[in-house]
């Protein structure tokens, strides 16, 4: 074990925490059980708040609420330009509390600094879609050839269900909530268990906000309570899952089965192709922020890096220079890069997967946990074959895997050669070969050379294969919370 970061406790004992209770149909209740569960702080270990531990009566009442407000209640009666106002008031208040939002959501992951700026663009995005949500006129005759007035509305789909993971809570709610409610749809959201506080915060600014009862109902709670609950109250029209691929297959079963839409962003082992001809040294850090950020917890993580036999030396010793030099500590410090893993769970799995690495493929650098308080380890690196545990499986921790490759094809094979397909990057100086990899790598998003800061609100962000089923983001994100009627009246 190298040494223990520094912590420092004085700004933790300065941090507002929100209301720790259920919030339905417009106000905060405690569970129905009175129950609770703790909240840690991954870096010191210590219980940061105790919060209401939401079951199946909790998610029905909240359930019940968001159906009264889309089902003729305060909420279905506003128009779009009265959703916009609330969602651009939503972001101007998390403007206003960025600070202490950013303090909630850091000392809860315990990653550097995560600040509401993501949240705050996608409620500011589909605030600007809320009242530009239109139909369209069809000419057609009716079966005399006479003319009919056809239209197509887009509606609301309904009550959205919304559950998060905690690698970015308050980001990847945002996503969510923003979309459905500028579409007219009320949600239910279950934040993670492990780190449900920014979430709890955005209800309180809701709240304040103005948003009328119901719109927005937040249930914390575990999975298989709450989550399952929601996922399967008859109450739910839509479901809109991220999380782990394991969980996304049952989710997917029960709201199918019961004909839910669906949209799922799931797992990932995302590949970075690196041809020798690429201007590798300006790459390099790139190549590295790719797994290490959030401390690999990003499902996006660019964990494989697929390597031309040619620029192997090169790539192997500048990404591990680049990771010898991140500095991993208490998120609060102005210098950390990364922090440390969510939980003692994560911790073990990716420790686990570390030790296969060295039983199987050749460790390059790090490999190591930080001190014995706090979850954090070392940005670790491995030269290993496509076929390793630890280049098949996503790991969440900051691990990548080199692998070596000789031709164009073979790259292109091992890229696809994962059960997932969410990210990509493509390095190459040759724009034949980025256009033509870009077109046979499958995966929902291919950068090349890095290319926009992707996920982006204005593009769609989801995955294909075992990486999920739908697209958030964009105009996407509101047809994926809307249904069509068609409508054929006589004339
Ligand atoms: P997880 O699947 O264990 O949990 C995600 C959420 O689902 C949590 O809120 C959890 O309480 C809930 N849940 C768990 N079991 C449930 C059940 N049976 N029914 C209903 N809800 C249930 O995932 P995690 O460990 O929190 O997050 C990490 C995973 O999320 C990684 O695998 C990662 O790849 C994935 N992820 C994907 C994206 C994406 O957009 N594709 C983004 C972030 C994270």
């Amino acid at each position: 074990m190298t040494t223990a970061p520094e912590i420092d406790p004085d700004i933790r004992s300065t941090i507002q925490l929100p209301p720790t209770d259920l919030l339905i149909g417009g106000e905060w209740q405690p569970a129905a059980t009175g129950e609770r569960f703790e909240v840690i702080d991954p870096v010191t270990e210590q219980v940061i708040a105790r919060v209401a531990r939401g079951r199946q009566a909790d998610v029905e009442r909240a359930v019940a609420a968001a159906r009264a407000a889309v089902d003729g209640g305060a909420w279905s009666k506003l128009s779009g330009v009265d959703r916009a106002k609330l969602l651009f008031r939503l972001a101007d208040l998390m403007e206003r509390d960025f600070r202490a939002m950013t303090l909630v959501e850091t000392l809860d992951i315990g990653q550097p600094l995560k600040n509401p700026a993501a949240a705050i663009a996608a409620l500011r995005y589909f605030a600007g879609w809320a009242d530009k949500i239109d139909g369209r006129h069809v000419m057609l005759p009716d079966s005399n050839g006479r003319p009919t007035h056809t239209y197509v509305r887009r509606e609301p789909i309904g009550v959205v269900a919304a559950i998060t993971p905690w690698n970015s809570p308050l980001m990847t709610g945002a996503w969510k909530i923003a979309p459905a409610l500028a579409a007219g749809c009320s949600v239910v959201i279950k934040p993670p268990e492990d780190a449900p506080l920014s979430t709890l915060y955005l209800g309180a600014l809701a709240l304040e906000a103005g948003f009328p009862a119901g719109a927005i109902n937040i249930v914390p709670g575990y999975g298989p309570e709450a989550g399952a609950a929601l996922v399967a109250s008859p109450g739910v029209d839509k479901v809109t899952f991220t999380g782990s691929t394991a969980v996304g297959r049952q989710i997917g079963a029960t709201a199918s089965g019961a004909l839910k839409a669906v949209t799922l962003e799931l797992g990932g082992k995302s590949p970075q192709v690196v041809f020798a001809d690429a201007d590798i040294e300006r790459h390099i850090p790139m190549m590295a922020r790719q797994f290490y950020l959030n401390s690999g917890q990003v499902c996006a993580a660019g964990t494989r890096l697929l390597v031309e036999r040619a620029a192997m030396d090169q790539v192997v010793e500048g990404v591990a220079r680049q990771l010898r030099r991140v500095r991993v500590g208490d998120p609060f410090k102005p210098d950390t890069q990364i922090g440390s893993l969510i939980s003692r769970k994560q911790l073990d799995r990716v420790s686990g997967y570390i030790d296969q690495g060295r039983a199987q493929a050749e460790l390059v650098t790090g490999g190591n946990r930080i001190g014995d308080t706090g979850f954090f380890v070392e940005p670790t690196l491995f030269i290993g074959t496509n076929d390793v545990v630890i280049a098949k499986e996503e790991i969440f921790g900051p691990v990548g895997v080199v692998v070596p490759f000789d031709t164009y094809d073979e790259a292109i094979r091992l890229a696809n050669e994962t059960p997932y397909g969410l990210a990509s990057v493509v390095y190459t100086s040759d724009i034949g070969t980025a256009h033509r990899a870009a077109a046979q790598i499958r995966a929902g998003m291919v950068r090349v050379n890095g290319g926009a800061s992707v996920p982006s609100v204005h593009v769609p962000f989801g995955g294909m294969k075992a990486s999920g089923i739908g697209r958030e983001l964009s105009f996407s994100g509101i047809e994926a919370c809307t249904v069509e009627k068609t409508v054929s009246f006589e004339l």
